[in-house]
């Protein structure tokens, strides 16, 4: 069975590239390694679509830095992987091209809004995948698919190249079946660019090294207030990850993340406003879908944008519009934005007395295809754990934590700036112990690699 025959029922690629197929691998630290790319990354001359209506026929003149990294890596790229559109949502039901299915449940979601890059990765039909987080969309489908998944600290990965959703939040990261495939890939795509001046300017450490460093001794914190209203077994999945972590000598510390909960307003708040400025872009004039017929250029543009742009997308850019008109700056934007800092404050008084932070990626495993679709707020509930990271712009990971009735669960991990090579060494050696990152869905290929 071909990568495409598999994929008729999953749909986690929108595009699959010839060049892949008949292109000789490189030589290179990923040399025969198979990628997809999220579809929000722009590649010369292949589609690259958003997930939007809007994008559909357009085909970039330019190639994304991590996309180039990947080629001069010697990686096989197989194509571009399904997303909610623009990365807006957490299920990839929000595609202008249909859902993706989870490979563990097909009438479960894979999470999002990299759906696409973790049901393909943990379906085998490639042996790693970039995604992009801006809230946990990275992390969360690497939950709900039973694989690990990265984002970075702000500015580790370049973004040139990468379709803009919250600029201030978005990064690019890797997906995999294990950390140690995360920090190979990692090493390829991270360092400085000067085609991003939000990228970092300091060398990269080896990521190989750092994960390989035995982790007993380090203090790994935890807020018991954070899991207290999850369900039994989603409480008992956490603490039997964290005992993993205490048999490997990790030391576990109480801490306390008093903010956290204001986190998910202040950034459906700064999300939203940061998308409605930058998909200002798409008007019909400089590229993108142009709406037939209109008598005027006014008209043009309101026509373009409602053809092309889908319901979730344009709530959102109406959300944000609103919390960014000057009789609600202070009120809604400017408030969101004082909450981002007393978060970073509490994380780095909290890594004053522990190395690394501990919490669930979800409060559950995958939902059912359509079950939060009517009601966006349920959807946005399901960000709770993860958007902090991104606010903060500090580096998280979730790797597998074991199942509930048959759907993979995820522990997330979270570490002061720059400190990516410490999450890759807690998560490797917890997949030492364990072996919930090499179970496979029925139907997944085997790896190649
Ligand atoms: N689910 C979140 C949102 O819809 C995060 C998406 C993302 O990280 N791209 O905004």
């Amino acid at each position: 069975m071909t990568i495409q025959d598999q994929d008729q029922e999953l749909h986690a690629f929108l595009y699959f590239s010839e060049e892949a197929a008949l292109e000789p691998s490189g030589s290179g630290p990923l040399s025969g390694v198979s990628i997809a790319l999220k579809d929000n990354l722009c590649v010369k001359d292949w589609p690259t679509t958003a997930g939007s209506r809007m994008l559909a026929n357009f085909r970039p003149p330019y190639t994304a830095t991590v996309v180039e990294r990947l080629r001069a890596s010697g990686a096989r790229l197989l194509g571009k992987t399904n997303l909610d559109e623009f990365a807006m949502g957490s299920s990839t039901e929000n595609s202008a091209f249909g859902p993706t299915r989870n490979p563990w449940d097909l009438e479960r979601v894979p999470g999002g809004s990299s759906g696409g890059s973790a049901a393909a990765v943990a379906a085998g039909m490639c042996d790693m995948a970039l995604g992009t987080d801006t809230g946990g969309s990275i992390r969360q489908p690497a939950a709900f698919c039973g694989i690990t998944g990265l984002k970075p600290s702000y500015g580790r990965v370049s973004r040139y190249g990468l379709i803009a959703y919250g600029s201030s939040l978005d990064q690019i990261g890797p997906m995999a079946y294990s950390a140690a495939d995360c920090a190979r890939l990692l090493q390829v795509i991270a360092g400085p660019d000067p085609l991003d001046s939000t990228c970092y300017q300091v060398a990269c450490p080896d990521f190989a090294a750092e994960m390989a460093v035995e982790p007993k001794g380090l203090r790994l914190g935890w807020d018991p207030a954070l899991v207290k209203d999850l369900n039994a077994e989603m409480r008992e999945n956490f603490e039997a990850g964290l005992q993993v972590y205490r048999d490997l000598g990790v030391q576990l510390v109480e801490v306390s993340l008093p903010h956290l909960e204001y986190s998910l307003p202040a950034y459906y708040l700064i999300a939203t406003a940061e998308a409605s400025s930058n998909l200002a872009r798409y008007d019909g004039v400089r590229y993108g879908h142009r709406a037939e017929g209109a008598r005027d250029v006014g008209s043009m543009m309101s026509r373009s944008r409602e053809e092309g742009l889908g319901t979730e997308v344009k709530r959102r850019i109406m959300l944000g519009t609103y919390a960014l008109s000057s009789g609600y700056y202070d009120a809604y934007y400017a408030q969101a934005q004082k909450m981002r800092t007393v978060l970073r404050q509490d994380f780095d008084q909290a890594f004053a007395s522990v190395d690394a932070f501990a919490l669930p990626t979800t409060p559950a495993p995958a939902f059912k295809i359509g079950e939060k679709s009517a009601d966006p707020l349920s959807m946005y509930l399901s960000d709770v754990y993860t958007v902090v990271a991104n606010l903060t712009g500090l580096p998280a990971i979730s790797h597998p934590s074991g199942f509930l009735a048959g759907l993979p669960v995820g522990l997330q991990l979270m570490a002061p700036v720059w400190q990516e090579g410490r999450l890759l060494q807690l998560s490797h050696h917890f997949q030492q112990r364990t072996s919930y990152h090499q179970m496979r869905p029925q139907g997944a290929r085997p790896a190649e690699v």
